[in-house]
């Protein structure tokens, strides 16, 4: 395909940073572009990562190569029944979702033998949502997940390839029902720990009129960052992922009753060993290139 049209159904933090994105590399002849509201339509137009936007989603594809599902996951499968009639035979859609076999399956029996479907997850994100938080640099130097299966055609996966390679990102390719169990570990219950405990501190300075907030230390600083996601996008994700989910919560759940446990006991050396494991995988995070070793990741205070 020479530069494809692209159209963008979406245009928050990952739809935005696809425009400024694809834009920055030369990537498209023309991308158009999508989201419920008339402002974010007007703002994405405004910013300029869009070359024009539609009032329907319909409009928006009419012309598309390739079109970019870049909403919260629940949406998905009734943008697809509204867009796939519209859309020019061997069009290929894909999408950004953090949860990959729901979306497969949902969509694979709308495809009419005509169009194709690569799902796909970029392993990049800020805790900030909208058009006016995505940045052109947002996926370089950063993981995509492609987690096609055995019916997805391979010229589709090697269009959307080339075009994550173009933003600047290394791209993996996974089994989707795989994917969705690694991700559930390194993110999603990562998330369900941070909404939890900054709960729980919110009630407790509510109940004992403690000054939890005002004296919050990095610890839990780095806890109220992430649970300021989004809440549309995460409450999808739980529940798209259920499965995977409760497991890994399972699992996390036993060894938090180890660290109990030895707390009580006084059991010094298991949680200094405990404690010395996980600081080795917080460095060989940063020997990938996944994060930054400087102090307080780079924060001024
Ligand atoms: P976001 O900033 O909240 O943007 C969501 C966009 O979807 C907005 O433009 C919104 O339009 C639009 N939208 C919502 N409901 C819609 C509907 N019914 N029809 C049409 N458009 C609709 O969210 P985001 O962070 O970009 O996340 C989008 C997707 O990326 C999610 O599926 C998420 O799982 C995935 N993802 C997110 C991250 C991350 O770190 N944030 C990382 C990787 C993948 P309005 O502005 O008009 O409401």
């Amino acid at each position: 395909m020479s530069q494809p049209n692209i159209a963008l159904i979406g245009l928050g933090l990952i739809g935005s940073s696809l425009g400024h994105a694809l834009k920055k590399n030369k990537l498209a002849a023309h991308i158009s572009g999508y989201a419920r509201s008339a402002a974010t339509r007007d703002k994405a137009l405004e910013l300029g990562f869009v070359d024009s936007v539609h009032d329907t989603a319909a409009e928006a594809v009419i012309d598309a190569d390739i079109v970019f599902f870049n909403t919260p996951l629940s949406v998905i499968k009734q943008l697809a029944e509204e867009i796939v009639p519209r859309l020019k035979d061997n069009a290929i859609l894909t999408d950004v979702g953090s949860v990959k076999a729901g979306v497969l399956k949902e969509l694979t029996p709308l495809l009419e033998d005509r169009v194709h479907f690569v799902p796909g997850h970029p392993i990049a994100g800020t805790e900030q949502s909208g058009p006016e938080a995505g940045f052109a640099e947002l996926f370089e130097d950063r993981w995509c997940i492609l987690t096609p299966d055995e019916n997805t055609s391979l010229i589709a996966v090697e269009e959307i390839t080339k075009l994550w390679r173009g933003m600047g990102s290394d791209v993996a390719f996974m089994e989707a029902d795989h994917h969705d169990l690694v991700l559930a570990i390194t993110s999603h219950l990562p998330h369900l720990i941070a909404y939890n405990i900054v709960g729980t501190a919110a009630q407790l300075e509510n109940d004992t009129r403690s000054e939890v907030i005002k004296y919050s230390a990095s610890g839990f600083r780095d806890f109220t960052r992430i649970a300021s996601s989004d809440p549309v996008m995460w409450r999808d994700i739980f529940l798209a992922n259920k499965d995977a989910v409760l497991e890994m919560l399972g699992r996390f759940s036993e060894d938090l009753t180890a660290l109990q446990a030895a707390i009580r006991r006084g059991d010094a050396r298991y949680l200094e060993d405990v404690f010395t494991k996980t600081r080795g995988i917080r460095q060989s995070i940063i020997e990938a290139g996944q994060d930054t070793d400087s102090p307080n990741f780079g924060r001024d205070k």
